[in-house]
């Protein structure tokens, strides 16, 4: 029992491999839907976080404005200090000084429209100070008449970065000078301190040039510096979003920023974006973890189950095997139902392949003896193995000894030799079902006549796959049948012999006619050689009118040696009506002793028969004798006959018709049985050995009676090709 190859096939998935893609079906497609909402939750967490950091930097920036303007407010307060409006520059001096503590401030600097500095708190009273480089506020505050805040720019005195915030101060309307308060970016680095954001964001104040103020990280650094080209650009877009990109310190960031439409100062939060999708990661490190982990569980209890049902599907192969022939081992505790069940099917198919080989080996053994009986060689050959398979009695019938391996070519060389080609033609072959006999040379020395019949079966394409059949020795039947065969000739002949017997009356009349004229003629020779000088010229006639009368009773000799002898049967191409005429000259004689009127009506020409010459001409003669008898009883004035022959299509036919009785109706159908006869000399065997010769000639020959009395018998040959 080969079980091994039914382990390796490679062509269908296993159970285990089917369950495991049933488990990564179901774990696929649900840690994809966790992933989709995980990143749709981040998305939304994502959002809602800028959403937030928005309103912080909006609240940030409005801090920055209060701080400015409360900024605005002191100086507006300290402008109408009475020191400054009585121009005691001395004493405001000591007046702002003394304000300085309570402003968020470094200094208070009083400056002229023209950018010179008049006071500064950073200086004592009195000492020269210098004149502002660039004093674009100053110029804003004179033409606006309202209060603002610079850009950060390097202090003129300490030369530290610095801004300041301003307010006009006026005379009778006039703005004469600007009341400033400096302060460097510390005072603003707090504000952000305040904003309570996580120690990690990078926080920022910008101006309104988009300078660094203030800083989270590393301020020292970067304060005074741009900011990244990504958010000036946005800047200059938008008053209020957020963008991704890289902090000045390089860490990526997503930046949120607001500014304020006043001063045009920004506040910037750069949230680290490693934060921003830590969470994110974090979600979707645990669902890929808990992926992993689902997968490894389902496979390991794919492999499991799977390795169970494997075990038990398997464990049914050798029982299916060998249920296949009959036998049913034990089986192996099987955990599954379905296995259980399906065994459970194998014994019973089991049992029934059990039953039916039990039949099968009962109809095997009837069908072996009724062979034997009947003396059947069976003998089945495999087209596609080129196997052979034959029974026993096959072996005796064709002499093989048993345990032979037999070949085509074993079995064609027992075939006669002129059996042979067609043998081969059918046996090689087949064709669906065939009949065959043919003679074969037994190692015994007989010869021996085998009927063969097959038939063979092919496959989808039309190929011949099997051919199976059996062989019969009918050499015994075959023996019969020649012995019938010769029996018959023989009857033909004695029957031909028997028809001559009653054309020899007339034929001695025809043979008469010649023998006297020899004897007349010679009787006249002798008399002209008495004479004494004898005409020679006379005898030379003489003679040869002797010579002529014997020529034509030799022929006429000749003929019925011809028609008397029992030659071998030999089919030669014969000319039809000439033929037709040899007979009507050898019955020339019967019919005028007959006192028949003959006439002839020949139509074939030179079509040509394969015929038998004699056996035909005996049919003819039959035919002819018989139309004779029929009108023995017709007054002699009305016995006709007329014969007339003609072609139709390959064929050729003679129709013979008398002016006899014709034949009763009830008597049409039996007058070619053997022995059926109405006269009282006769055997009636004439019409039957006459129809057996027209059919062994693939003829026909059929009565009728005519229409105008008598009978008419038709005979049909095929033409030569
Ligand atoms: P037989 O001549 O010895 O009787 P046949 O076989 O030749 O044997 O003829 C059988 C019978 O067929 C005849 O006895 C006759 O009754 C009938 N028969 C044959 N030819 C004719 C014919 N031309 N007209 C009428 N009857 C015929």
């Amino acid at each position: 029992m080969r079980i091994g190859r039914y382990f390796t096939r490679q062509d269908a998935p296993g159970v285990r491999a089917t369950l495991g893609l049933l488990v990564l079906g179901c774990v696929l497609p649900l840690s994809l839907v966790a992933a989709f909402l995980i990143v749709e939750f981040y998305q939304r967490g994502r959002q809602q976080l800028i959403d937030s950091t928005v309103t912080q930097a909006q609240a940030a920036i409005a801090g920055v404005d209060r701080e400015f303007d409360s900024l605005q407010a002191a100086l507006q307060a300290l402008g109408t200090s009475r020191q400054l409006m009585t121009g005691d520059l001395a004493g405001f001096h000591t007046r702002a000084r003394d304000a300085l503590g309570n402003l968020h401030a470094d200094s208070i600097v009083l400056v002229d429209p023209s950018g010179k500095l008049l006071l500064s708190t950073r200086r004592a009273y009195g000492e020269p100070l210098p004149r502002l480089p660039g004093t674009p506020l100053l110029k804003r505050i004179v033409a606006t008449g309202r209060g603002g805040v610079s850009d950060l720019f390097p202090g003129p005195l300490a030369g530290q970065l610095i801004y300041t915030v301003g307010v006009p101060i006026r005379r009778d309307g006039a703005i004469v000078m600007t009341l400033n308060a400096t302060a460097t970016p510390a005072h603003l680095t707090s504000l952000l301190a305040e904003q309570k954001l996580p120690a990690t964001w990078r926080t920022a104040i910008l101006d309104s040039r988009g300078k660094i103020v203030a800083r989270s990280h590393e301020a020292a650094k970067y304060v005074g510096k741009s900011a990244t080209p990504a958010l000036l650009h946005s800047l200059s877009v938008r008053g209020e979003g957020s963008l991704e990109g890289r902090a000045l310190d390089g860490l990526p960031v997503y930046t949120v920023y607001s500014r304020s439409p006043r001063t045009g100062w920004t506040v910037a939060f750069g949230i680290p974006t490693a934060e921003l999708t830590a969470g994110l990661r974090h979600s979707l490190g645990w669902l890929i973890a808990g992926t992993l982990a689902a997968l490894a569980l389902g496979l390991l209890l794919a492999w499991r189950v799977g390795g169970g049902i494997a075990h038990s599907v398997r464990a049914l192969i050798p029982p299916a095997l060998a249920a296949g022939s009959g036998d049913m081992p034990e089986l192996p505790p099987l955990a599954i139902r379905e296995a259980r069940e399906l065994a459970q099917a194998m014994r019973d198919a089991a049992a029934s392949v059990r039953t039916a080989q039990a039949q099968s080996r009962e109809s095997e053994h009837r069908l072996t003896l009724a062979a034997q009986a009947a003396r059947l060689g069976i003998w089945v050959r495999d087209q596609l193995r080129h196997e052979i398979w034959v029974s026993d009695t096959w072996r005796a019938l064709f002499g093989f000894p048993p345990g032979q391996t037999l070949t085509m070519a074993d079995v064609l060389g027992r075939i006669h030799p002129e059996d042979r080609p067609a043998a081969e033609a059918a046996l090689v072959q087949p064709r669906g079902r065939y009949e065959l006999e043919f003679r074969i040379h037994h190692p015994d020395g007989a010869e021996r006549w085998i009927s063969s019949q097959g038939q063979a079966e092919c496959d989808s394409a039309g190929q011949v796959t099997l051919v199976r059949g059996v062989s019969l020795d009918i050499t015994a039947r075959k023996q019969a049948e020649l012995d019938m065969l010769q029996k018959q000739k023989e009857l033909t002949h004695l029957s031909r012999v028997a028809m001559l017997g009653e054309l020899s009356g007339t034929l001695a009349h025809e043979l008469n006619q010649p023998l006297t004229a020899i004897l007349s003629n010679a009787q006249a020779a002798q008399r002209f050689l008495r004479q004494p000088r004898p005409d020679l010229d006379e005898l030379r006639d003489i003679l040869h009118d002797i010579i002529e009368a014997d020529e034509r009773a030799s022929a006429i000799i000749r003929r019925l040696r011809s028609l008397i002898g029992n030659q071998e049967s030999v089919l030669q191409p014969v000319v039809a009506d000439e033929l037709l005429s040899d007979v009507l000259h050898i019955l020339r004689a019967d019919l005028i002793h007959h006192g028949v009127t003959l006439h002839t009506d020949l139509a074939g020409g030179t079509l040509r028969l394969q015929a038998d010459r004699v056996q035909l001409q005996q049919v003819l003669i039959n035919l002819i004798i018989n139309a004779c008898d029929a009108m023995a009883a017709t007054p002699a004035a009305q016995r006709q006959i007329a014969i007339r022959s003609r072609r139709y299509g390959k064929q050729w036919q003679l129709d013979v018709q008398d002016s006899g009785p014709g034949i009763p109706p009830t008597q049409l159908g039996r007058i070619f049985e053997p022995f059926f006869t109405t006269k009282s000399q006769g055997m009636g065997l004439g019409l039957a050995i006459c129809r057996s010769i027209v059919q062994a000639h693939q003829g026909r020959l059929w009565a009728e009676n005519s229409d105008g009395g008598g009978a008419c018998l038709h005979l049909s040959l095929p033409e030569l090709p």
